[in-house]
């Protein structure tokens, strides 16, 4: 984790958005909205710090999280998935969906275990095995014709009796996949077989597009008593800041991640925990923000096909990973170091959501992973700008 210098290492998002920092260019690297969530859920975060008040929500809350936060979680997941959970055993709040995967994986997987993971995928997945102390096998995303899709012969390669974790993204970062129902059997399957934990990461569960829907892993048979499910406010509700996210699954294993979670932070954001239960109780905020999120990817997609590059829609989350290979650039890492000052834009090169000289970071080498999740106006710009490299 540490670069030869002995230095940290940045993240790739920390060091695009310094670059757009300093250039002055529009950053569609990072993940992050720039416009903030609903002002009736920050209301209710300000309220819960009570400034004018004696007391508000300003001591360490429970550990697991406040009772209101783990039943909002509860009733979310039983209302849209049908998924029943006790509220005070299944649910776990986290500080953020970062911290829930990192003590999921330091709970459950150690020296002589596999974690097996997609790839492209998460960087801070990487990271959490190998904090752990486990191996990382991962299994491609390939791009066609119906955007990135598992390889399911890859998959079954690649689980084996030592795999302890599966660790799943849907919708996926960076391609914006959304796993079809017979990719979720494929990995069920496998799982049941080795006997894995399946861990999946959700945070965008809300952001699809077009009608496809987001099948969470645990709603299929058998699969609930080993899933651990992932989700945050971050990306539901415009809120990255506030880092408040939650794992949700079996008491056995969701009492594993709260042990190691005792550890890391403790708690998490008192205030913000009143908020977002308020928050999770209505689906209308996100139903809105997908709608207008697919507008933008529209928007995007389209002046990227424009400017030259190979697109494949994605079918949500906040990204589109573009190959900048058609327009003569074949190492994304190169061209955004470049792309400030060729553009004026800031985009994340895919090959940081790689393993270093795995095939998939060979195949992906040309590709680049632009954000959609900015003002209209901004991404006007943004595409007006990338029409210059043609
Ligand atoms: N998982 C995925 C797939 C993400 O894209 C992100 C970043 N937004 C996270 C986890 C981290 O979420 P949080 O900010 O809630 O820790
Ligand atoms: N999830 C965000 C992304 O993929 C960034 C979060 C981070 O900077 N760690 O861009």
């Amino acid at each position: 984790l540490l670069s030869p210098d002995g230095a940290v290492a940045s993240t790739v998002f920390a060091e695009m958005s310094a670059l757009a920092l300093r250039t002055g260019a529009l950053n569609l690297g990072q993940g992050f909205p720039d416009v903030d969530g609903p002002s009736w859920v920050r209301r209710a975060a300000a309220d819960a710090i009570a400034p004018d008040a004696e007391r508000g929500a300003n001591q360490y809350p429970p550990g697991p999280g406040i009772p209101a936060l783990r039943e909002a979680v509860a009733a979310h997941q039983a209302r849209r998935y049908d998924l029943h959970l006790d509220p005070d055993t299944e649910v776990l709040v986290t500080t953020g969906a970062t911290e829930a995967i990192a003590a999921a994986l330091l709970a459950l997987v150690g020296p002589g275990d596999d974690v097996v993971t997609l790839e492209p995928f998460y960087d801070s997945y990487a990271a959490g095995i190998a904090l752990a102390g486990a191996r990382h096998v991962t299994v491609p995303l390939v791009p066609g014709p119906e955007g990135f899709r598992l390889d399911a012969d890859a998959l079954r390669a690649a689980v084996t009796p030592r795999t302890r974790v599966i660790l799943l993204n849907t919708p996926h970062n960076p391609t914006g996949a959304v796993l079809t129902r017979a990719e979720l059997d494929a990995v069920a399957a496998v799982a049941r077989e080795a006997d894995a934990v399946v861990l999946t990461d959700e945070v965008y569960e809300h952001l699809t597009f077009d009608g496809v829907a987001h099948v969470p892993l645990a709603t299929l048979p058998g699969m609930a008593e080993r899933t651990l499910t992932v989700s945050s406010s971050g990306k539901t509700f415009s809120l990255t800041g506030w880092k408040i996210g939650w794992v949700t699954g079996p008491e056995p294993l969701v009492t594993a991640v709260r042990t190691v979670k005792q550890f890391l932070t403790y708690v998490s954001g008192a205030p913000f925990q009143p908020a977002v239960a308020l928050a999770l109780a209505d689906d209308t905020y996100p139903r809105e923000l997908a709608a207008s999120l697919a507008a933008r990817r529209d928007l995007l997609c389209e002046g990227l096909e424009a400017a030259g590059f190979g697109v494949v829609r994605p079918q949500g989350t906040y990204f589109v990973l573009a190959d900048a290979a058609p327009l003569g650039f074949d190492d994304g890492t190169d061209l955004c170091r470049r792309l400030p000052e060729l553009a004026g834009v800031v985009g994340v090169p895919v090959a940081a959501f790689c393993t270093p000289g795995s095939a998939t970071e060979r195949a992906l080498r040309s590709w680049v992973r632009f954000t959609f999740v900015k003002r209209e106006d901004v991404l006007r710009d943004a595409v007006r700008r990338l029409a210059a490299l043609a």
